[in-house]
């Protein structure tokens, strides 16, 4: 049997005396939407904080496409194929729609060669710059290219912190709290968006989202975490219904919760 796409294989985190991550495994299947949903505090945060290499766990490994991403310093991660956005937008607020997305690419242009100008860097650059401007053009944000990002609107922000992990060309891209304070006509457009990210070109998604409208319409698969431990997993219709998934997450008004 081949191995999973990618894993989390009991993974403890500790802060102190607080257990972040009691133990966690889960596994993603490659070209598929996987939810990971629970509680303010559940530890998702601290999942994709591992996965980036800003924590290392106390104990278990994680495994992208066989390989084990322990051994591997952060900035390594994109190079791999592994994008993000973060749970507050992390632009860079100054420069202009198009730069960020080439921030987000530099990590694919050779950066190895010995003087800056050299013919393969520039071909690279000029085909980044391409690049960028078809994945604004695609997502609707070609008229803001040389704005600020300071001054588009929220959700156009969040919308391009997507489009900066994306410029990357990841395989497998980690998404937090994508639709947190978008408006219904946005969380739409992210919807229609990430389900073409599946479908067009293959990339696979890990979600965390406390927008139950949005996890329950795109996910393949959800797992809930509570306390740093897997509550429950399964299709959207299973862990809807399952009462353990009501009782610690649903049940407690999952939709306002930010
Ligand atoms: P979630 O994203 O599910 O809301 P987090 O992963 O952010 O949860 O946090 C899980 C727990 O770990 C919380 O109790 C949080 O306070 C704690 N935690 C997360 N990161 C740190 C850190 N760098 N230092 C100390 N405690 C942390
Ligand atoms: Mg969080």
């Amino acid at each position: 049997m081949s191995a999973p796409f990618f894993e989390l294989d009991n993974v403890v985190v500790e802060f102190g005396g607080l257990r972040a991550l009691g133990g966690f495994s889960f596994q993603v299947e490659r070209g598929t939407i996987h939810a990971l949903i629970g509680p303010n505090g559940a530890g998702k945060s601290t999942v994709f904080n591992c996965i980036s290499r800003f924590y290392t766990p106390t104990q278990g490994d994680i495994r992208f496409e066989g390989r084990s991403l322990l051994r591997m310093r952060p900035h390594e991660i994109p190079k791999i194929g592994i994008g993000r956005t973060f749970q507050n937008i992390e632009l860079c607020k100054r420069l202009t729609v198009l730069e960020n997305v080439l921030v987000g690419a530099s990590s694919t242009i050779p950066s190895y060669f010995p003087f800056w100008a050299s013919p393969g860097r520039l071909r690279s650059e000029a085909q980044a710059v391409k690049d960028a401007e078809a994945l604004l053009e695609e997502v609707g944000l070609s008229h803001y290219r040389d704005v600020p990002a300071e001054q588009l609107g929220f959700g156009h922000q969040k919308l391009l912190d997507v489009v900066r992990a994306l410029a990357a060309k990841p395989r497998l891209l980690i998404l937090d709290e994508p639709a947190a304070g978008l408006r219904n006509r946005e969380i739409a457009a992210l919807n229609t968006m990430l389900v073409g990210l599946v479908r067009e070109r293959g990339i696979t998604i890990i979600l965390v989202e406390h927008v139950m409208q949005l996890v329950m319409a795109i996910a393949h698969r959800i797992t809930v975490l509570s306390f740093g431990e897997k509550i429950a997993e399964g299709t959207p219709q299973e862990v809807r219904t399952n009462p353990m998934v009501v009782d610690a997450y649903l049940g407690k008004g999952a939709h306002a919760e930010t």
